[in-house]
């Protein structure tokens, strides 16, 4: 394509710059820099500060340095182990440094002419006695036929890229993208937020980012970025809470105490504090003609099914219906085994909805559809279009983690906007719920019932797993059940991990052969890993070797062994909700995280974690210092904002100037209407549209 035939804008595809063809495309994509615009917002990862063409005499090693020299001598030579290698001397007339390769062209060498000009550029380093650079870069000045903008450069950016890539290819373009399209580079704030908050224009702020000659200002301009990410998040959530707070469409409950009073005097135990804490905060809001929004959380085991029945009931006094969702067939079944049983002889009818055909379905979903079901129990397969309810007035999403915006969203808008409740078990830290849910009122069960032991962790290594054996026959022979949960299915070639197959055949042939030893996994039909899970429930099978499946929600009071083997491989959130499946039954139980490998420093950190506490938010709060916001939230809260730029941790402060500013725009302007906001309307309609319909509903 002919420049002049541009579209010069930053939506341009990177394959049109210079240097870049399919091949590198391809590569860069791999980066998720399919655009100019996606290029020039590539961070980059560190800078080197080098000296330029300094005296050789006052160098040393770890210097960066890029100069332009003298070839004084040139000798190529094998080494011991047959490579060869390449030296060349190079002078600036008062002392030498030597350049080395030790592989390169056949041709290299002979460019080399002594007294010819080079320049080089890479870092020092020390070699008996000598300074040396090792696979400098190298340009033959004689024949470069413009002067590359780099080399001049004091500082030069580090990108974090794939091997594919070199820093070198790569700086190149970002220059050639800059240099063809930096004045294409649209502002997104505002003129009075820039002036209040201090920040560079976005075309300067960019430029500075690659090209900054003191990268001590870069921290400022940095900010910018952060500041933009947070504040149009903000305004998502702003015109969430503005939305919500004007259209009073939830249902107005009203407290009778019949069905709920009922439940409460016929309850097996005594609530926790919390727990009746949070039934009277989630009434508060029922009762309210406000549709609701709520997270409930509360660590593995501190009883959130039970609130969540309080909530159904309050609808179904009310002449509603109420649903509750679970991400899996076991546990939706759990949770119909459990409420059923608090409900008998409440003469109210509860149902079970699972995905696919089976006999049966069709008069379950015209019981939902008549409205003669008063609390539907289900998984996804409640989200069909074919699903209709007589009057759903509450829905409760549990291991919300589980499911996209998208399926929430879909639940919302169902009827006649239910009131909702999301459950959760991974806490998340105060920190960050503003953030990532934006203004979901969120209700905390932070107590366990007083039956709770804590469960005992050790970790231990592979080595020493025969005595791991000998306390978990104790167990057994006392009539208790063990878990086994190995990371993977199938025997890898790439990764030599104990898989759950192989070590299923160990324990039930070698270990304990006298007790019944049953494999599940995820890749097997559903209704084989539910026959199972019901015969483990049952107490017919003593040990259950697993892969990650069981990791959610399953409640098996008798089971008091959880053994993870790898454990060195699993994150912590996810080893914590391992770790919750036992000790549920009121007696001592015993987590076992078996280590295979020497441990990095990050795993050991995990592993001290999990056996140093129990506490739910301690784990969480440590996951996230370790794992970073990014990976804590995982894949499923896609559509939820990503944050490129912005550290959901450290940038806390920058997060709170930006809610203030995008909450007052908000306040004076719900629409973005007014011509000040004319830019921001601009940028966020392109950005969020999409994302506001999932939201704001
Ligand atoms: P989670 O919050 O992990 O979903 P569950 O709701 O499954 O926890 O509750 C775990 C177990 O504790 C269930 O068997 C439940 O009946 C029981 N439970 C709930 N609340 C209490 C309580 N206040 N006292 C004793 N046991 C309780
Ligand atoms: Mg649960």
């Amino acid at each position: 394509m002919d420049k002049a035939e541009f579209v010069k804008d930053t939506r341009t595809p990177v394959k049109y710059l210079k240097g870049v063809g399919e091949v590198r495309a391809r590569q860069l994509a791999k980066l998720g820099i399919k655009t100019v615009g996606a290029l020039m917002e590539y961070f980059p990862r560190a800078y080197i500060a080098r000296k330029l063409n300094p005296s050789l005499r006052e160098l040393k090693p770890g210097d960066n340095i890029a100069l332009t020299a003298m070839v004084s001598w040139v000798d190529e030579r094998s080494t011991r182990k047959g490579r060869n290698l390449l030296n060349v001397g190079i002078s600036d007339g008062r002392a030498t440094i030597t350049c080395s390769w030790f592989s390169y062209p056949k041709s290299f060498p002979g460019l080399f002419k002594p007294g010819a000009t080079v320049w080089v550029a890479g870092s020092l380093s020390e070699y008996n006695g000598q300074l040396q650079l090792m696979h400098p870069e190298i340009e033959f000045v004689d024949d470069a036929e413009e002067h590359d903008f780099w080399k001049k450069r004091e500082y030069l950016p580090v990108y974090g890229l794939s091997g594919e890539l070199t820093q070198k290819f790569f700086r190149r373009v970002i220059y050639s993208a800059f240099e063809l399209f930096a004045p294409q580079i649209e502002e997104n704030l505002p003129a009075e937020l820039i002036a209040k908050r201090g920040f560079l224009p976005r075309k300067v702020a960019l430029q500075k980012l690659h090209f900054s000659l003191r990268p001590e200002e870069l921290l400022g301009v940095r900010k910018r970025f952060v500041y933009e990410e947070f504040f149009y998040s903000q305004l998502l959530w702003a015109r969430h809470q503005r939305f919500h707070s004007q259209e009073a469409r939830g249902i107005a409950f009203e407290n009778k105490r019949e069905l709920t009073g009922r439940l409460f005097r016929s309850l097996p135990f005594r609530l926790t504090n919390a727990q009746v804490r949070v039934i009277n905060e989630i009434f508060a809001e029922m009762t309210s003609s406000k549709q609701m929004s709520r997270l409930l959380q509360g660590d593995v085991g501190s009883g959130k099914t039970i609130v969540t029945l309080f909530a159904m009931l309050l609808a179904v006094e009310n002449g509603c219906q109420a649903a509750l969702m679970a991400p899996t067939e076991i546990l939706a079944d759990q949770h119909f085994a459990n409420i059923t049983r608090f409900l008998e002889g409440f003469s109210l009818k509860v149902v079970l909805l699972k995905g696919g055909s089976y006999k049966g379905k069709a008069q379950t979903k015209a019981a939902i559809a008549e409205g003669a079901a008063n609390i539907i129990i289900g998984t996804h397969a409640l989200l069909q279009s074919d699903i209709s309810f007589e009057k759903l007035g509450f829905v409760a999403v549990d291991e919300q983690h589980r499911f996209g915006v998208q399926q929430r969203a879909t639940l919302a808008r169902k009827d006649e906007h239910p009131d909702l409740l999301y459950l959760s078990a991974t806490p998340i830290p105060r920190s960050l719920s503003l953030t990532v849910y934006g203004d979901l009122e969120v209700s905390t069960i932070n107590e366990l019932p007083p039956d709770r032991v804590p469960v005992k962790t050790q970790v231990r290594s592979n080595q020493k797993i025969e005595l791991v054996y000998r306390e978990v026959a104790k167990e057994l022979a006392a009539g208790s059940q063990v878990y086994v949960v190995c990371p993977l299915i199938e025997e890898s070639d790439k990764v030599d991990l104990l898989d759950a197959q192989r070590m299923h055949k160990h324990l039930s042939t070698k270990v304990f052969p006298q007790y019944s030893c049953v494999l599940l996994h995820g890749k097997m039909p559903s209704r084989e890993k539910d026959a199972i899970m019901l015969r483990f429930k049952a107490g017919e099978i003593r040990i259950l070797v697993s892969t990650t499946v069981i990791e959610v929600g399953l409640d098996i009071p008798n089971a008091s062994v959880m053994i993870v083997e790898h454990a060195e491989r699993f994150g912590l959130a996810q080893l914590h909700q391992l770790r919750g499946r036992v000790g549920r039954g009121g007696q001592q139980a015993w987590c076992y995280l078996i280590e295979h490998f020497p441990l990095s420093g990050v795993a050991r950190e995990r592993l001290d974690t999990m056996a140093k506490t129990t506490d739910g938010f301690v784990i969480a709060e440590k996951d996230l210092q370790l794992r970073g916001p990014g990976e804590f939230f995982g894949t499923e809260q896609s559509g939820l904002p990503q944050f490129r730029f912005a550290n959901l941790v450290t940038d806390q402060p920058v997060l709170k100037e930006a809610r203030e500013d995008a909450f007052a725009i908000i306040s004076a302007d719900p629409s973005l209407e007014q011509q000040q906001n004319a830019l921001i309307r601009k940028f966020y309609t392109s950005q969020f549209s999409e994302k506001e319909k999932l939201i704001l509903y």
